[in-house]
């Protein structure tokens, strides 16, 4: 067993290192947090250097990698920066339904696209009636003369501004629950005169994405829209979240990373009692903490990619590493606050600014509470 990097993922972590580097400007960050801007030109930026889709097949315009490398970009990026490194990779979020689910059509037609920063791409699941149980889907899509006729209200659609194309979760088979919902793709989502896609409000944090609701009424897509099979759309959502989980487990590793660095800087530069607030025993204890619980996450999450990457689906382990990495993210980004003492509290100190951003991994794709279900599932089954 090799716990090592290989030398060509080592030097994927410092392509992306010198990439934020030069591209990410703490000022910019701040105005992106503070006035809700959505950087679109540095995901393009991320995808011309290669980082979108690195996972992608090399036909469809990836790098033949896998959710490990993935991963490793998206802890770097985030670890860079909370705001600005989220901003950089989530873009392309969900656009594995396709890559996993999709006919070769669709993925040629897609990945490209999204691994070049050209389109960017949602995945609707959530709605105001159903958040952590989608077993039943109030969103229906219904067969009309070779098309897929959507109604329904998706809710907290992150991309929902920007996407060009979102994968949906719709009930195609009436009172079959969860046996009868299915995948469908649609098209140009700013433009589809059936689609009305609204900013949900001010958010805690990751404030430099948008996070919609999106209502179809009556949207008509071609039938050759279905990603995957029919009526299978949920039990592919749960194998999805198997991937995706990972991705947002590692964006909450770079953000406790992101905070534990803003705060050994600090503990190393402020004094108190005429020494460094780092030479004293209590703060050294609470760094030494913070790193052991970054090195657990880690570790969870390593092996989960890797496991991935073996071709395993192991929901328990993914729930493991994903709950465990977004509650390091929330207690380092805590710590370094504490750390700071009263600045820590302010603006131009940036771990508040983290704080707010590490709280999401604990609520999407999945809250904690839904992933220590999966966990519990496994080990107990039905009671
Ligand atoms: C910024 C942001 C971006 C998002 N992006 C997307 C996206 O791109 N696509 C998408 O489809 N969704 C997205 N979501 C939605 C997100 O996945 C849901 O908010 C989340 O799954 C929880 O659903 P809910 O908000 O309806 O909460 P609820 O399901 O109402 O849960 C409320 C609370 O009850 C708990 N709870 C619920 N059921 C149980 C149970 N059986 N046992 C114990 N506790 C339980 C939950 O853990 C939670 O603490 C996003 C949300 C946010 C805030």
């Amino acid at each position: 067993m090799d716990f090592g990097l290989s030398e060509e993922q080592e030097d994927i972590v410092s392509v992306v290192r010198e990439f934020t580097k030069k591209e990410f400007d703490i000022d910019y960050t701040r105005e992106c947090d503070q006035e809700h801007k959505i950087p679109l030109e540095l995901y393009k930026k991320a995808a011309e250097n290669g980082f979108i889709g690195v996972h992608f097949p090399e036909e469809y315009g990836g790098q033949g990698l896998g959710i490990f490398e993935n991963t490793l970009i998206v802890e770097e990026l985030c670890r860079a920066d909370s705001t600005l490194g989220t901003a950089a990779f989530i873009p392309k979020f969900a656009s594995e339904l396709i890559l996993r689910f999709g006919d070769e059509e669709q993925k040629s037609k897609y990945l490209p696209k999204v691994a070049s920063g050209e389109w960017v791409s949602s995945g609707m699941f959530t709605e105001p009636n159903h958040g952590t149980d989608i077993a039943t889907s109030d969103t229906t899509a219904k067969k009309d003369d070779g098309n897929w006729i959507i109604n329904g209200t998706k809710t907290f659609i992150t991309n929902g501004e920007s996407a060009y194309f979102g994968t949906t979760l719709a009930q195609t088979k009436e009172g079959a629950k969860h046996r009868g919902q299915s995948m469908i793709v649609v098209d140009d989502l700013q433009k589809n005169g059936g689609i009305s896609i609204t900013d949900v409000g001010v958010k805690l944090g990751i404030r430099c994405t948008s996070t919609c609701e999106v209502a179809f009424s009556d949207v008509a897509v071609p039938e050759e829209n279905l990603v995957g099979q029919e009526n299978r759309g949920f039990y592919q959502a749960m194998e999805f979240f198997d991937e995706s989980r990972i991705e947002i487990g590692s964006q909450a590793l770079g953000i406790a990373e992101c905070a534990f660095d803003k705060a050994v800087d600090y503990i190393k530069e402020r004094e108190q009692f005429g020494a460094k607030i780092g030479s004293f025993q209590a703060t050294q204890f609470k760094i030494a903490e913070m790193a052991t619980k970054i090195e657990a996450a880690r570790s969870l999450l390593y092996r989960s990619a890797w496991n991935f990457d073996q071709g395993r689906i192991d929901p328990e382990l993914t729930s493991m590493a994903k709950w465990y990495a977004g509650r390091v993210a929330v207690e380092i980004a805590d710590e370094a606050i504490q750390l700071h003492g009263g600045y820590g509290y302010i603006a131009d100190y940036d771990v508040e600014r983290i704080y707010r951003d590490a709280k999401i991994t604990e609520i999407y794709e999945g809250t904690k509470e839904a992933q220590k279900m999966v966990i519990s599932n496994q080990i107990l089954g039905k009671l």
